[in-house]
């Protein structure tokens, strides 16, 4: 049975109810999130996912940085910590698997793919941890890209997955062209869904792009109502991945991790278009994402 509702104001707000702190909440309180993106000429989606996940409120953020980029890293992201990989130079290696895997236990979520380029090294790194780790991941960008290359013997991944691609990110995980994609935008995603979920019951499948849709493979389909063509530009998927995996840190689950942050992350453009119009940048966005929950709460 396939239920379809509109992602609004009310229903995010439901959604987040539960981010309310305690008085004495301490920082292990809000989730410890580990992000892998990131490489050589790409440092700015690193630091973009890292900043939305920040100014979401999770209570620690850290991210893996090949050694060549970890001063850049420490520099800009003053508030998260870095993991360098010993071995990896520019990009995300599979050298570093074991090294990732030891940093990954106990944490509360992954975000993984923004940046990190699609080499045979970080291809591989990317089908082994999608394949092994039980914890939630965000998966976005060239990791969806990794996974649509290799679609045809992908195994059922060991966790729960939400994956967020663009139109183009898209027609290539179902193997089709963007226009078939933006002709059905709702069959796509669910089709999408259908094939990676392997019949897990904690997949989402978030299709960008005006009117943004979240369908689970436990059967929900939210549309999203917040956002406008100013969140067209550079980034802005980026800081989309920080959102939600922040919210995957703070206990929501995977299904309102994914609509919950879809809203807010329209909603802080909504917000920024109304004060100043387009040519607000994806840093900008994360940083009216507090005002946003506030406003929910
Ligand atoms: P990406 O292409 O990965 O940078 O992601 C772009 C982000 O901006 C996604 O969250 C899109 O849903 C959002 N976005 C882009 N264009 C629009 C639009 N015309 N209306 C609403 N949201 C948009
Ligand atoms: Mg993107």
């Amino acid at each position: 049975k396939i239920t379809t509702e509109l992602l609004d104001k009310r229903s995010a707000a439901a959604m987040v109810s539960s981010l309310k702190r305690v008085d004495n909440a301490h920082k292990g309180t809000h989730g410890h999130l580990v992000v892998l993106a990131g490489s050589i000429g790409k440092t700015g989606a690193a630091v973009l996912a890292v900043k939305g996940a920040l100014r979401t409120g999770s209570g620690l953020v850290s991210l893996f940085s090949p050694t060549d980029l970890n001063s850049v890293y420490e520099t800009l992201l003053v508030e998260a910590m870095t993991i360098p990989l010993p071995k990896s130079t520019t990009v995300p290696s599979m050298q570093d698997l074991e090294h990732i895997k030891q940093h990954i236990e106990e944490k509360n979520a992954l975000i993984i793919g923004p940046g990190i380029g699609t080499e045979s090294t970080t291809t591989e790194l990317v089908l082994n941890l999608y394949e092994t780790l039980t914890l939630p991941m965000v998966i976005d960008a060239d990791a969806l890209n990794i996974l649509a290359k290799n679609r045809k013997k992908l195994p059922v991944p060991a966790g729960p997955r939400i994956f967020s691609p663009h139109p183009g990110e898209m027609a290539r995980l179902l193997g089709g062209s963007t226009d078939t994609v933006r002709e059905n935008r709702v069959k796509a995603a669910r089709e999408a869904c259908r094939i990676y979920s392997m019949g897990r019951k904690d997949c989402i499948m978030i299709l960008k792009g005006a009117g943004t849709i979240v369908t689970s493979s436990a059967g929900l389909t939210y549309i999203n109502t917040s956002g406008n063509p100013g969140m067209a530009t550079g980034g802005m998927g980026d800081v989309l991945t920080g959102i939600i995996g922040a919210l995957l840190c703070q206990n929501l689950d995977v299904e309102r991790a994914a609509a919950a942050g879809v809203f807010l992350h329209g909603m802080a453009g909504d917000l920024l278009y109304r004060q100043s119009g387009f040519g607000y940048t994806a840093s900008e966005l994360g940083d009216a994402i507090p005002g946003c929950i506030k406003e929910l709460l």
